[in-house]
Formats: structure tokens, sequence, C-alpha cells
């Protein structure tokens, strides 16, 4: 195979996780799976497909650009919703394709509506509302003006959600905020109500939402990290263990990382490893070369800290994580030969480096770690 590395993404994993997720929900709120970030970094092209087999028939994505790549990969008739950035063709492609998206201000919404008298087909929108996020979303002062170009274009308006998007569920810290939320998004709800307009689907929650703030479903969760086996962070992992210790089967993470050691040799007593002098070598050191580096979405901030798995045992990454390679410390591993497996995220006997390990080592969110493993990396599904 044309690479250095592989990512494997566990079908099994993917099931359960699903299960889980669809009975926090209930049976009458709709799962939205979102896949921007190339699918969290999972690969849009080999999760879509793996997703619609476990009934998956809803993704959300960012942008123009993922909607087609889920668009041509789909094998089923599983509907798209662009929460962010689309304009011009790409709007129009949207309304021609049957593609939904967001809609949080005016000028979207005329181009939604030009577009749709000239494909002769209604525009699918979802209504994005302001409740204090502070991103995108339609200001409560706009509501007059809004309610009444949907009800004089609304021939050519399909009206599926109503929404918004909490500024950081995951975290208690941010309770008072998420609440206002929630009231705010009430008040909407009852305004749209008393214009007679039906919205489809009803929706505001993420992951930590879907878990925290039950009373936020509505009759649709667009949930993102959870279903790829990781927590929003650490925080909503112990409320929900705290809350639901009965629970079995919880999310289970769906990736492994792995490459092999390039090249082996030892280097004596009293050298520097790599470029600059952040690692002398103590005493003789066996040294493995892995060809994976910071352009792959292995942290160049894991220099000297990473840990990666050989034979079983946790190693060391020793001296700068460069472009394209990194080295590790093999002292410790008996009968290592050129070629062997390196687990950089996943398991190898009863040895895990986590996404948890990886992201906080290098300061990033797990969101973050994981969408930025390189798109060029084989993806291949395994049991
Ligand atoms: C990313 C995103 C989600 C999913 O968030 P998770 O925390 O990954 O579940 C939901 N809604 C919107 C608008 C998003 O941008």
């Amino acid at each position: 195979m044309f690479n250095t590395s592989l990512i494997e993404i566990s079908r099994s994993a993917l099931r359960q996780n699903i299960e889980f997720i669809r009975k926090q929900i209930g049976e009458n709120v709709r799962f939205c799976s979102v896949v921007k970030g190339n699918a969290y970094g999972h690969g849009i092209e080999s999760y879509v497909p793996l997703a619609e087999s476990y009934g998956v028939n809803y993704f959300g994505v960012f942008s123009s650009d993922e909607a087609l790549r889920v668009f041509q990969v789909k094998n089923t008739d599983a509907d798209i919703v662009v929460m962010g950035m689309i304009e011009g063709d790409e709007l129009k492609w949207a309304i021609e394709n049957e593609i939904e998206f967001f809609v949080f201000d005016i000028e979207r919404l005329n181009d939604a509506i030009s577009f749709s008298k000239e494909v002769g087909k209604k525009a699918k929108i979802h209504i994005e509302v302001e409740t204090g996020m502070n991103r995108t979303g339609w200001s409560w002062s706009e509501r007059v003006e809004l309610a009444e170009v949907i009800k004089d274009n609304i021939e050519y308006i399909g009206l599926y959600g109503l929404c918004t998007h909490f500024a950081g569920a995951e975290s208690l810290s941010n309770m008072p905020r998420v609440k206002q939320q929630i009231e705010n998004f009430e008040k909407w709800k009852s305004f749209f109500q008393d214009e007679n307009f039906a919205f489809r689907y009803i929706h505001t929650a993420c992951s930590a939402a879907m878990l925290r703030y039950p009373e936020a479903h509505g009759n649709m969760v667009r949930v993102g990290i959870l279903q790829y086996g990781l927590w929003p962070n650490g925080e909503t992992f112990v409320e929900f263990r705290a809350k639901n210790p009965e629970v079995e089967n919880l999310p289970k993470r769906l990736l492994t990382w792995k490459s092999t050691i390039m090249q082996l040799k030892h280097v004596p007593a009293n050298e520097y490893i790599g470029y600059g002098n952040s690692y002398y070598t103590p005493k003789n050191t066996i040294i493995g070369v892995v060809p994976v580096g910071y352009g792959h979405g292995f942290s160049r901030s894991l220099s000297n800290l990473g840990r990666v798995l050989v034979s079983g045992h946790r190693v060391s990454v020793i001296g700068l994580v460069n472009m394209n390679a990194l080295v590790i410390n093999l002292n410790d591993v008996p009968d290592v030969k050129k070629g062997d497996e390196v687990i950089l995220i996943g398991k190898q006997g009863d040895m895990d480096v986590s996404i948890g390990s990886f992201s906080d080592l290098s300061h990033q969110l797990n969101y973050e770690s994981i969408t930025r493993l390189d798109q060029a990396i084989p993806r291949q599904i395994v049991e």
C-alpha cells in the first residue's frame, strides 16, 4: 500500500455507539450524524457508508464541499444538512439536489428563494436562531422581517428545521448560559407557533447537550464526537458515569492509528537525537524511526513527550517530531525488529494509547487532534 501509516475504523464499535445514542434519545427523536471535519478525521468516504449500514440516514456537515463528498459517497437516500458555509452556485446545487441547509441571515434567505424559483424546487431550510452563542443565527430583533419574508415566499421554502447551537454544553461552568439559551429558544418557538409556522425538526443538541439536557432534544439531535466513541470532555464522561452507573456498552473508540518501524539502529551514549539538542542519550540506545510526523497529524508538541506502543510496550518519543518522521526509544522492547508495528493511537496487547492522552499531552482538544489526521492516510474498516 502506498502509505506510511493506516487508520482503522471499527465496525463493531460504531454499532455499539449508535445503539448507545439511540437509547439516549428514544424512538421519536431523529439522529443526525455530524460528519464535518472529514467525519472527525475518520474519513467521510469510509464513515458515511458504514454509518448507513447501521441505519443512519441523516448527515450534518459544515460546508458545501463536505456536502458534495457525502452526496457522492452515500448509498441510500440519506438526507444531508449543511450547518455552515454555502453560497452562490453551491446553494443552487443544494436546492437542485434537495440538500438542506441552515439559514441565518437575510442574504442567504433571499438567495435561497431566487434559486428555488430558478430551479423549480423548494429550498429545504433550517432557520438557525441566535440564543446566546453569538456566532451564526438570526437576531431576535429580526424576527418580524424574517417571518414576513418566509410567509411571502412559502411556495419556495420547505421549513425543515428551527435550531440553535449551545455555547459549551460540555462544561458545568457554562450551565447558566446554556439554560438561558434554552429559555431564549423557547421564546423563538412560541413566536413561530403564534405565526403558525410548522417546522419539521426542532433541534439544538450536540453530544454533550444530548447527554446533559434531555429537555433540549426536540425531535432531532446533531451528534458528532460521541458516535466516534469519544466524549466531549472528561467532565461529560464523569457526570454520565456518576448518574448512570448501571449503563453497559458505553461508547467505544472507533479509531486505531498505526505505522511501522522504518529503521532501527544503535546510538551510543552521549549523542543528540535528530534535529537540535532536545534529547541526549544517557546510555547506548536502540532507536526506531517511524515514518509519521506533524505533517500527518502527530503534533510537534509531542516531541520528547508522546508515547506509542511497540510489541505491547509503551515507549517514548525522543527528540523533536519532524514533518514526516519521529524517533522512539526501544531499549525496553525485547527482540524488536525493523518493520514491527507501531500503534500511535489504539490498543496493542493490554496497552492503550487513548486519544485523550494523545490530546492532553499536546494541549489539543480530542476534537482537534483527530480532525488533524491527514486526509491522505488510508482509512480501513475492520471488525
Ligand atoms: C459540530 C456541531 C455539532 C456536533 O457537536 P459534537 O460536540 O461533536 O456532538 C452539532 N451542531 C453543530 C451546529 C455543530 O457545529
